[in-house]
């Protein structure tokens, strides 16, 4: 639950979230859509405060984000995030990539942790890649491995910045894939993305931010078939 959320650079002069407010329910997959600058990633990145907040508060399981007593770490741990640019680490083989976090973080064992990276390789196809460095991959297999990195932590909400946008043409399907089955798992998802048809298909609830703020939010079939928002029929007139 994010109350009145601000996030201002630069001394104020920049606003990059205007006293945003949002809710996302546990099960729930959230697409936030909007302009370039609009404060689509600054919000997503707000969510686990890998950006502090000027101002406002960000509840997760009920708990006060901003509350000095918590365990930030921890609350990091129960959200995946994976960005436009897959950041695998190169010297490490993507068996070593998926068990590193669950190591050491969730103090797994080394049979558990590689147990389940097994399994969720097999899961995307890709568990003879196992022993592979991430510059023999593809972009599509980097990505859904980044995906399956962040599951490994077994996460409860899943964040994606753009994860399809740095990638081929004939890439985005199977990341897209990927991401609609997490989706119909019931996992918790916020989806900052251009992809409009996905979108419209997979999220429950779209949000439309501008200049900071959430302009906009409902059903896919309100947002794109009867949008609005002035900004927001300007937006779709252009990415439709
Ligand atoms: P895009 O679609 O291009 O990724 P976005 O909606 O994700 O855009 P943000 O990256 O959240 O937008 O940026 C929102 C605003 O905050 C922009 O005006 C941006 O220039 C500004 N901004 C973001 N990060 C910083 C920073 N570290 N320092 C100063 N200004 C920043
Ligand atoms: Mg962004």
């Amino acid at each position: 639950s994010v109350q009145h959320l601000v996030k201002e650079y630069n001394h104020g002069t920049v606003k990059a979230l205007n006293d945003c407010n949002l809710d996302i329910a546990q099960g729930e997959v959230v697409a936030i859509i909007g302009p370039s600058g609009s404060g689509k990633s600054t919000l997503l990145r707000s969510l686990n405060l890998l950006e502090e907040p000027t101002g406002g508060q960000i509840f997760f399981d009920g708990v006060d984000l901003a509350d000095k007593s918590v365990d930030i770490n921890l609350h990091r741990q129960k959200m995946g995030m994976v960005f436009q640019h897959f950041n695998l680490f190169p010297h490490k083989t993507v068996l070593q990539n998926i068990t590193m976090a669950p190591l050491a973080l969730k103090k797994k064992t080394p049979e558990e942790a590689q147990k389940q990276a097994m399994e969720l390789l097999e899961r995307i196809g890709l568990a003879d890649k196992a022993g592979e460095y991430p510059n023999m991959l593809s972009g599509g297999q980097k990505q859904r491995i980044a995906i399956v990195r962040a599951l490994a932590m077994d996460p409860e909400v899943m964040l994606f910045d753009e994860p399809t946008s740095a990638l081929d043409p004939e890439m985005v399907g199977e990341v897209l894939d990927l991401m609609r089955s997490l989706a119909k798992e019931g996992m918790t998802m916020a989806v900052v993305t251009h992809e409009m048809g996905f979108a419209r298909e997979v999220a429950d609830r779209v949000v439309f931010m501008a200049e900071g703020k959430i302009l906009e939010e409902g059903s896919p079939a309100e947002l794109f078939d009867s949008p609005k928002d002035p900004r927001l029929q300007d937006f779709l007139s252009k990415v439709l």
